[in-house]
């Protein structure tokens, strides 16, 4: 579903993806670990094309992104696959982003209404559905103040897959929670995993990446550093920088 190949971005003379290849195909569950500065949350941001990136071609369901201009003016070309890709890969955040003037159902329904142009009624019911699936179908008509952060990030979730998407962009969706309500938004992630959604997930939490991933990604310095399947990247490090990283975060 994503295909990422030999992405470079930098900000101005910062390099801060050298060179980097990642492929989700459907149904994977691909993880981005990697310390603080490795540029986990820029590779997100570049492959749903929130940030242009210099160098390397992106694919969705095998379609290439297509580009204007070169090097720092490299530009997507055409709106519309701009926003066909965006609206495909739906990206969770750390900090949940909801609109606090609009309820919680309202926010779910915001998107397929004003982006898609779907029918209000029928957005209705599947919003409702997806609360439902994260376990707050009875929070539709509280505001976000009103929610726990677990039940905001939840809220979030249930707000990117409303617009069913083909594969769904967490960046540390449990970081800004206290551990219980980090167990809430597992739980959740966990779900969506084992019915088959395609996902990129960065997150500091070992041990979910290594419960829910097909593949691991451990970046170091816009690198990857080491990949592979989870039981032999956390079960056998090869990278003296992946052994030191895991002991600090284990
Ligand atoms: P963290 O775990 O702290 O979230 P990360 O792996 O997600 O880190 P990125 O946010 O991708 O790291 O950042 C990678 C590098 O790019 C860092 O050196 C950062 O300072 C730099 N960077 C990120 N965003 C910008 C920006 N808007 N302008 C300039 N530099 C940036
Ligand atoms: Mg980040």
């Amino acid at each position: 579903v994503i295909e990422i190949s030999n992405l470079h971005k930098a900000y101005g003379s910062l390099e801060v993806i050298k060179g980097v290849t990642i492929t989700a195909r459907r149904g994977d569950v691909v993880s981005l670990i990697g310390s603080s500065g490795s540029g986990k949350s820029t590779i997100l941001r570049c492959a749903n094309l929130l940030e242009d990136s210099q160098q390397g071609d992106i694919l969705f369901k095998g379609e290439p992104v297509r580009w204007t201009g070169s090097g720092l003016n490299r530009r997507p070309a055409d709106p519309a696959q701009v926003l066909r890709i965006r609206t495909n890969l739906a990206m969770v955040f750390q900090q949940f982003n909801l609109w606090a003037h609009l309820t919680i159902l309202q926010n779910v329904m915001e998107a397929p209404v004003t982006v898609l142009r779907r029918p209000r009624a029928e957005v209705e019911k599947s919003a409702r559905a997806y609360l439902e699936k994260v376990g707050i179908g009875d929070k539709c008509d509280a505001y976000p103040a009103q929610l726990s952060g677990g039940q905001q990030q939840r809220a979030a979730i249930a707000r990117a897959l409303a617009m069913e998407p083909e594969a769904l962009l967490f960046d540390e969706p449990t970081s800004a929670l206290d551990p219980e309500l980090e167990q809430e938004v597992i739980r959740v992630i966990k779900d969506l995993a084992a019915e088959g959604r395609t996902m990129m997930i960065v997150t500091h939490d070992m041990k979910m990446a290594r419960d829910v991933s097909d593949h691991v990604v451990f970046l170091h310095q816009g690198l990857i550093e080491e990949q592979g399947d989870p039981e032999t990247l956390f079960g056998a490090p090869r990278s003296e920088r992946l052994r030191q990283f895991l002991s600090s975060t284990m």
